[in-house]
């Protein structure tokens, strides 16, 4: 089959759809692969390095014209004009958020496999999860450097320094975001709590973490009693297809320590902190609430581009084969969203009231 990798065009997407490696592994089952010039630039993949692994090099039209298209983000309406019948998508698509991208692949007869969306028999959403490693991983370094003066904060390490105390960092959430979040706090020598509903889950994290953080039920009395003493508190709750429940109030947020740091990383699902009440970009990552930093970036994953296509490719890649292949696996089936025009996710359909 030939596949084909468009560069990126979304503001400030780093990312590309296919490393190197993966193009090797493609070629060597068989498949033709079209990288359009620069792809891989933004993540230091360079031509030369595709042409070794035995990618042709094109325009972004060539890429296009394959049949079956790898991207990272979902197209912007300048890439709609590429839309066409037959033509196979395989990308991150967030559609029951997108009409217009929906009705555009819909109107061109377009299948359009959503990774969001591939998920395995025991319910894991396999192309989801690299993202919020990184993101989990990422949500303290950054937490880190807004503690810093110069960004607001108090002025003070995370791991503190023989004498003086490390920082208490407060983890919201202990799904995959928040388990990376908390392997780097501990690593760095902050002093780490996590919090969660599933009562299974902070068991898991009490055997993981071997006595090196304090697990707790999220009850609003135990974040109230907690928030007060944090330095650094990570949002990192989800509860699948549903915005965010706003755990931390504004309340919670005034009873923090002037120059502590929220970073909330479930903004995007709408924020799970009262007082992170809107998106920022990388250009312009935080902005002060009662003198608590509140750092607020959608695309955490989107700061470190060659980490992140590496991770997403590392897990995209055995579902490529199976898709070019035709080897359609439940889990593949899944991330079926469009199928030559023809809404096949029930979400997407209900968004739009599209017939199902
Ligand atoms: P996950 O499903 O692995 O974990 C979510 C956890 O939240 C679960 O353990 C769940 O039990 C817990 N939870 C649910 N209700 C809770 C409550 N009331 N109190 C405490 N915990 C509760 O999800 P994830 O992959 O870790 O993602 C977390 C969030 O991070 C999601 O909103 C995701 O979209 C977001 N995310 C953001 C970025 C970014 O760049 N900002 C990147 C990746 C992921």
């Amino acid at each position: 089959m030939k596949i084909g990798v468009p560069k990126e065009v979304k503001n400030n997407e780093y990312r590309v759809g296919l490393t190197p490696a993966a193009v090797d592994a493609l070629i060597e089952a068989g498949h033709q692969v079209v990288i359009e010039e620069g792809a891989g630039e933004g993540s230091g993949f360079f031509d030369l390095e595709y042409l070794k692994a035995g990618a042709q090099i094109g325009r972004a039209i060539d890429a296009w014209e394959a049949e079956l298209v790898i991207k990272v983000k979902e197209p912007i309406p300048t890439e709609y004009s590429y839309f066409r019948e037959g033509l196979k998508l395989f990308t991150y698509l967030h559609l029951a958020a997108n009409e217009m991208l929906t009705k555009a692949l819909k109107k061109e007869k377009v299948t359009a496999v959503a990774y969001e969306t591939v998920q395995t028999e025991k319910g894991t959403l396999p192309l989801l999860a690299p993202m919020s490693e990184v993101a989990g991983r990422m949500s303290i370094q950054v937490g880190a450097q807004c503690l810093e003066k110069r960004m607001g904060g108090s002025g003070i390490v995370l791991g503190g320094v023989p004498g003086v105390k490390p920082a208490r960092v407060m983890i919201v959430g202990g799904g995959v975001v928040g388990t990376q979040a908390a392997k780097v706090a501990v690593g760095m020598g902050a002093e780490v709590s996590i919090f969660d509903v599933n009562a299974n889950r902070l068991r898991q994290l009490d055997d993981l973490f071997n006595g090196r953080t304090r697990t707790l039920m999220s009850t609003k009395y135990a974040l109230t009693e907690e928030i007060q003493q944090a330095d650094l508190v990570i949002g990192a709750v989800l509860i699948p297809g549903k915005k965010a429940p706003r755990l931390v109030t504004r309340d919670m947020v005034t009873r923090m320590r002037s120059g502590s740091v929220i970073v909330d990383v479930a903004i995007d699902q709408g924020g799970c902190i009262e007082t992170a009440d809107h998106v920022t970009t990388h250009d312009q990552p935080t902005y002060m609430v009662d003198g608590v930093v509140h750092y607020a970036v959608a695309n955490i994953p989107g700061a470190v581009p060659r980490t992140s296509t590496i991770a997403l490719n590392n897990q995209t890649l055995p579902y490529i084969l199976k898709l070019a292949k035709g080897d359609l696996t439940k889990a593949l089936l899944a991330g079926f969203n469009v199928i030559d025009g023809h809404i096949t996710c029930k979400g997407v359909a209900e968004a739009f009231s599209f017939p199902y």
